[in-house]
């Protein structure tokens, strides 16, 4: 199937009208032709974006958010389908793509509630007679630019918030998942969006996403990718003086001390290290652990990765999926080799699967390394795939240090029974999220989202964090005193 931009309420072709195809990563079948559209495209659909903005900003919130509850209700009577269409195409076992779709479902309910509340405030003014309050307002058009391993989460965590704000919105997906991104704008429609309020286009990020960034027409850009991409957007669109955030790479860990519950612990590193084949923000690649379990922790892990079915995500056996492309398999592999060259033990896997049944898609062996130290590459930078490196600490305090010690602050976890150390734990490690008897994985959509450091600049997403990305404060004052009152003159 050959996908279409939308634009100003339109299915069109490219003006230039290139196409790439769209590949199941397990199997190398073409799921869908995805249009590489070029600058032109981008900016018609931002005059699109503008001029529906002048009407949709004066929609009343709460039509807003009827709008978004009706989205809510189509994704959810498709979900299955959007599951099943997720997983041909980005890889990820048909489980977890039922949870990615779930997670813009609760996203559209969160959002449609927000209609009716986006709450500002009063305050007494210093002055008598008269009124002061706080309210929120739309800022303009708003690009937004995801990348694909949550290929419908993440673009309704920024869309959603961004129309029941009041915003427009121009969105670029990316190039390896254009066909969840074009069944979510299809439901946008069908759910009662106008003409221009949300514009998609499909194309790489040096033609669409850089008139994104630099285009007057757009005001904040939402991103969500890897650190590398994420400066050039935060440098480019600053530039222009657009608001942005950024929702970057991470370097998760997942502390078990030798009081933890280990069955419940060995299930969660499993969940967290090679869910989504690693593939995840938020997946865990360091496991700090103490020196009392350490060896115990090796051998059951050795045994449980071992026992871990690599296969399509749609078989009902599968516990691990491919990787999304053939460079996520080298720059997995190079990691290997790398963590082999600083003297860390590979435990298990290493190389891609050997399995004839999967040889036409891009399945990496789980892999585990023994023995890292804290400064080595595979404990510093993020890998993003099924690797998980094994560090050995003394106490609480070294394992908290070496949680910090990575320019990434997303996700970190701590296994233990102990109502001390979790508290320590709670104030001292430096991440934007922190789990306690759980993974590195698993946000609820109610709540910030975010890192620290590296992980961003700041910014927080869902929850009402999103709304506060996505509108301004407009102070409004009222004087009915009939008279001049000067502010800070008149008070005394
Ligand atoms: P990426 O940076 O390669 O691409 C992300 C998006 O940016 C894509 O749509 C891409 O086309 C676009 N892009 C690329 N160059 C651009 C440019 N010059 N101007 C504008 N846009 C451009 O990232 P990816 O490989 O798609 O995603 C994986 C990364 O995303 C990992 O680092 C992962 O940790 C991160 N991630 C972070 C979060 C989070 O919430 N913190 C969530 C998911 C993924």
């Amino acid at each position: 199937m050959r996908l279409h931009n939308y634009i100003g309420g339109q299915w069109v072709e490219p003006k230039q009208g290139g196409y790439q195809q769209d590949i199941d990563p397990a199997n190398g079948k073409i799921v869908a032709e995805v249009p590489m559209s070029d600058g032109d495209d981008a900016r018609l659909a931002i005059s699109a974006a503008r001029e529906a903005f002048e009407t949709w900003r004066k929609v009343p919130g709460p039509k807003r958010g009827e709008i978004l509850f009706r989205v809510g209700t189509l994704l959810k009577e498709r979900k299955e389908e959007l599951a099943q269409y997720m997983t041909r195409e980005m890889g990820k076992v048909l489980m977890e793509a039922r949870g990615d779709v779930q997670e813009g479902i609760d996203m559209a309910f969160y959002m449609a509630g927000e209609g009716r509340r986006s709450f500002g405030y009063t305050t007494p003014s210093e002055l008598p007679n008269k009124f002061a309050m706080a309210t929120r307002n739309p800022i303009g058009v708003a690009g937004i630019i995801t990348p694909w391993n949550f290929p419908m989460a993440i673009p309704t965590w920024k869309i959603f918030p961004a129309l029941v704000c009041g915003n427009t919105v121009v969105f670029k997906p990316a190039v390896e998942t254009p066909y969840l991104a074009y069944q979510l704008v299809k439901i946008l429609e069908e759910a009662g969006v106008p003409a221009g309020v949300v514009n998609l286009v499909f194309g790489s990020g040096t033609e669409v996403g850089e008139v994104l960034l630099s285009d007057p027409g757009v005001d904040l850009i939402s991103f969500t990718g890897s650190n590398a991409t994420g400066r050039h957007v935060a440098a480019t669109a600053g530039e222009h003086l657009k608001r942005v955030s950024l929702e970057l790479g991470g370097k998760n860990a997942i502390i078990v001390m030798d009081d933890a519950n280990m069955e419940l612990a060995v299930e969660s590193i499993l969940w967290s290290a090679f869910g989504t084949t690693g593939q995840r923000c938020t997946a865990c690649s360091r496991l700090i652990v103490h020196e009392g379990i350490y060896d115990q922790l090796k051998t059951i892990l050795k045994s449980r990765i071992a026992s871990l079915r690599l296969g399509h995500g749609l078989e009902e056996h599968t516990d691990v999926g491919p990787l999304i492309n053939q460079q996520a398999m080298e720059k997995v592999h190079r990691y290997v080799q790398i963590g082999q060259s600083e003297g860390a033990e590979l435990v298990i896997g290493g190389g891609p699967a050997q399995d004839d049944q999967l040889s036409s898609g891009h399945f990496y062996l789980p892999t585990l390394f023994a023995g890292v130290t804290a400064e080595m590459r595979v404990a510093q930078e993020e890998i993003f795939g099924p690797v998980l490196a094994m560090i050995k600490v003394k106490d609480l305090d070294e394992a908290i240090r070496i949680n910090n010690a990575v320019t990434y602050g997303l996700s970190s976890s701590i296994f233990t029974q102990d109502v001390n150390k979790t508290f320590q734990a709670i104030r001292d490690l430096a991440t934007g999220i922190v789990y306690i008897n759980a993974g590195t994985t698993g946000a609820e959509i109610h709540l910030p989202f975010g890192g620290t450091r590296g992980t961003g600049n700041g910014h927080r997403e869902a929850g009402t964090a999103a709304m506060d990305f996505f509108s301004e404060w407009k102070a409004v004052y009222v004087d009915f005193s009939g008279q001049l009152q000067r502010a800070q003159i008149d008070t005394e």
